[in-house]
């Protein structure tokens, strides 16, 4: 899945929202974050992102954003 990280606080620019398939964004505290279950890795919302704040969760470090973003994702 995609993990939505900390450029998006504050951000909210919602491009990514528009463009994702499944519609699997949803309101963090004070950034957006994608729904891990629901994300089928179409990497569309990627470079529509003008804060650059979404990447694949393959990438290393990003523990803290991928439990952000199930844990937020999850109240919906
Ligand atoms: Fe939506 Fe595709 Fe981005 Fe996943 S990778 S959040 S399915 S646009």
């Amino acid at each position: 899945a995609y993990v939505v990280t900390d450029n998006c606080i504050r951000c909210k620019y919602m491009d990514c929202v528009e463009v994702c398939p499944v519609d699997c964004f949803y309101e963090g505290e004070n950034m957006l974050v994608i729904n891990p279950n629901e994300c089928i890795d179409c990497g569309v919302c990627e470079p529509e992102c003008p804060a650059e704040a979404i990447v694949p969760d393959t990438e290393p470090g990003l523990e803290k954003w991928v439990e952000l973003n199930a844990k937020y994702s999850a109240e919906w």
